[in-house]
């Protein structure tokens, strides 16, 4: 049976901004989330905006609109059990099956455990970025991780199994050892309580580092992006909200895309706003050039700034099209590598 248990509702959010993002980055966005959204009324009733706000900058768009939808999931199931029970909402009625939670946008295997584990003590294992590491050299296993994920998930069962009733403990010390004693680069293992049960430490020094095995390194793509400001005479500046698919999914920029073989940035400006927008622009002077690197591709974004011509915006390509005044432009979610284009723009209009 589970026990009384910790509220979820805190819980459930570091798991999700924890999933590809490390503890320190993660910290004072958890922090303002809960100031802004306390509990799941407050985030289920907040608006798509306000959430992609809170999370600017943080990556991976598509955690935070699964966790504003799932909200609205959870309360209606809380709701729904309260009022069977004819009770007040409360953080004990929230759902202790891992089947409920897989079900739910943006919930996997580990977060479910993570969650469950953490709240109501339930005896569930978890494998993060931390804790493959710390198994793969307790271990010294010879292959990267995802190639052996169900092997992974047996060793952190077993650890799960070798301490009944202490599942949240035995979770968060794991998670805990792998961010500060089985650390990526330096771990610390003549302070590591696991030191006599290590493969990878007993087979010498400058060992544990090798582990995990990783990938053979592959060729990031590199991709020069041309995007246009557009203003009219009225002094607003043209944005497009992204479609819900894919990394930024969700989130407003400055119209563009890929620049082609062979062709000038300024043509690839003008085509781009053309085929995206329709409209018709002139391209006029350099704003801003902005490298950014993702995971698995580099970006260079030059930026032009462009005078809109004619053509009502039509939104082709994105969810929606708006002209904004540049102060308002703040109230917008954008992608990081868009916060020196804004910056560019607010000098240049100054
Ligand atoms: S002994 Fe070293 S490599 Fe092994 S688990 Fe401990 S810190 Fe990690």
């Amino acid at each position: 049976m589970a026990d009384e248990g910790l509220d979820p509702y805190p819980i459930w959010v570091a798991e999700v901004m924890l999933q590809q993002t490390q503890l320190q980055v993660v910290l004072p966005y958890w922090q303002r989330w809960m100031k802004a959204f306390p509990g799941l009324e407050a985030l289920a009733a907040a608006s798509e905006q306000q959430v992609l706000l809170l999370w600017q900058g943080l990556g991976y768009y598509s955690r935070a609109r699964r966790l504003h939808a799932t909200s609205r999931l959870l309360l209606a199931e809380l709701e729904r059990t309260s009022a069977d029970l004819n009770d007040p909402l409360q953080f004990s009625h929230w759902p202790v099956d891992p089947e409920i939670w897989l079900a739910l946008p943006g919930i996997g295997r580990s977060t479910a455990g993570g969650i469950l584990s953490s709240a109501f003590n339930s005896p569930l294992a978890i494998l993060d970025g931390n804790v493959r590491r710390v198994l793969a050299r307790l271990h010294a296993h010879p292959e990267p991780p995802m190639r052996a994920q169900a092997l992974f998930w047996t060793w952190s069962e077993a650890l799960i199994d070798a301490v009944p009733g202490f599942s949240r403990d035995l979770n968060q010390a794991l998670m805990d050892l792998g961010a500060t004693v089985c650390t990526p680069r330096h771990p610390s293992c003549e302070v590591c309580p696991w030191d006599a049960l290590c493969a990878a430490y007993a087979s010498g020094s400058g060992s544990p580092q090798q582990y995990p095995v990783k990938e053979a390194p592959r060729n990031i793509p590199f991709q020069v992006i041309g995007v246009g400001v557009v203003l009219k005479e009225s002094g607003e500046v043209l944005i497009d909200q992204r479609l819900n698919e894919g990394l930024l999914g969700g989130l407003w920029e400055f119209p563009g895309g890929k620049q082609e073989p062979g062709e000038e940035i300024i043509d690839t400006i003008r085509r781009e706003l053309r085929e995206e927008l329709a409209i018709e622009v002139s391209v006029e002077q350099a704003l801003i050039t902005v490298d950014h690197a993702y995971s698995h591709k580099k970006l260079r974004f030059e930026v032009h700034l462009c005078r809109w011509i004619s053509g009502d915006p039509q939104p082709l390509a994105s969810q929606q099209v708006r002209w904004v005044k540049p102060s308002e432009l703040s109230d917008y979610p954008f992608p990081a590598a868009n916060a020196r284009i804004i910056a560019a723009l607010l000098e240049h209009l100054d």
